[in-house]
């Protein structure tokens, strides 16, 4: 049995969750896929009940379940409270635990909305990229790391970055394996030209890639990948990279489509065992008003779909419904620009669980 457990969070993630499980219910009811959904409670919902972002009882449904879906975490309530037991700690932690290596940020941009970005429309009208970045090693994770008092009695910062042939070769067969499953191009981003790290990496790509004969496999170095990202981001299909380099293309790729509300993402182990969650946080300042947009958390389980339980069809199902709402002219607020029908939360949820069911 498919087995997902749903952590709602904090802020809006509760709001933007109860949207995405009416659609959730209405994909079940049209396609008869079936699901066990459980629920636990992470960051601050979880500090309040149980003292820490993480409980033991959560983690360990969370290990026995297929996929998670994440709301959203944090918030000023729990601000002060020390760094170790933050809200976002238990995010961490989840991902650590369940070795989520492989982060899936996809930057999709629906026609409806091209005028939201701040790139001119042309550029980015029908975006569809996918970054795959590397998401437990790397320079954030690397030892030595400190700061330390050298020899001339100055400060001297500094962070380790190294990855081991079997990370590269792992985060390879992630990235080709979603190549496959798109256009079938894969651009693994790097700094060969300077690092002996970028090096291993280009070489492992390219020795990874004999596996995936019908992907086509190119290269570029990261500064010039930022340029292009922004000259012409619609030549890209599928991009791998590290953990920095993803960490910083994403964001800006992210920022193409214009709306942090429309924008899910993935997180995988080994096993195809995924956490899905919207790119966007708590957002404290909207919480409670009904007026987040739940699109990027409904996309999420489209992801799922795709990503866990290779649904590929179901996952198009949800895509088409949240393209015909954007269609029919449905815009939250944070994604109207005047021309549209402002509904809020629970409304844009219903609306895509009844194009499903219209639909499907
Ligand atoms: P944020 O993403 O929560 O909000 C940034 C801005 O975008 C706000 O103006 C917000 O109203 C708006 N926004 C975000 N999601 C939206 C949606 N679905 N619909 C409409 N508007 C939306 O980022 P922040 O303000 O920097 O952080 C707020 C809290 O969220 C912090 O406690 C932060 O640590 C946490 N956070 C959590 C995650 C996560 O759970 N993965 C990610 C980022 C930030």
């Amino acid at each position: 049995m498919n087995k997902v457990l749903i952590l709602p969070g904090d802020g809006i993630g509760p709001e933007v969750t109860a949207a995405a499980e009416v659609v959730l219910q209405a994909l079940i009811e049209t396609s008869g896929f079936s699901l066990q959904v459980e629920y636990g409670t992470l960051g601050g919902q979880s500090i309040d009940a149980h003292g820490v972002p993480l409980s033991d009882e959560c983690l360990s449904r969370a290990k026995d379940s297929h996929a998670i879906l994440l709301g959203a975490v944090g918030g000023p309530k729990w601000d002060g409270i020390e760094r170790q037991l933050r809200p976002e700690r238990g995010l961490l932690k989840l991902r650590q635990e369940l070795d989520l290596f492989s982060n899936l940020r996809p930057a999709i941009l629906f026609p409806q909305l091209a005028a939201a970005s701040s790139l001119h429309a042309e550029l980015v009208a029908g975006l569809d990229l996918m970054i795959v970045r590397e998401l437990t090693g790397g320079i954030y994770f690397g030892e030595p790391r400190g700061i330390e008092i050298n020899a001339a009695g100055e400060r001297r910062g500094f962070n380790t970055l190294a990855y081991t042939e079997s990370e590269i070769i792992r985060i390879a067969h992630s990235a080709f394996r979603i190549a496959m499953a798109r256009d079938k191009r894969l651009l693994s981003v790097d700094k060969a030209n300077v690092l002996e790290v970028s090096e291993l990496w280009r070489e492992v790509m390219e020795t990874v890639s004999a596996e995936y004969p019908d992907v086509e496999l190119s290269h570029m170095y990261v500064d010039n990948a930022a340029m292009q990202l922004i000259r012409a981001p619609k030549q890209f299909d599928v991009m791998v990279t590290t953990n920095m380099f993803g960490d910083i293309l994403s964001d800006a790729a992210s920022m193409l489509t214009g709306s942090i509300g429309m924008l899910p993402s993935a997180s995988l182990n080994a096993d195809s065992q995924g956490m899905y969650e919207p790119i966007h946080g708590s957002a404290p300042d909207i919480a409670g008003e009904d007026k987040a947009n739940p699109l990027a958390m409904i996309l999420s389980i489209s992801m799922m779909l795709r990503y866990t339980f290779s649904e590929h069809a179901l996952a198009s199902l949800v895509d088409s419904a949240v393209s015909k709402v954007l269609d029919d002219g449905l815009r939250t607020a944070d994604i109207n620009d005047g021309s549209g029908k402002l509904v809020g939360t629970a409304e844009m949820g219903k609306a895509v669980a009844n194009a499903l069911l219209t639909n499907g």
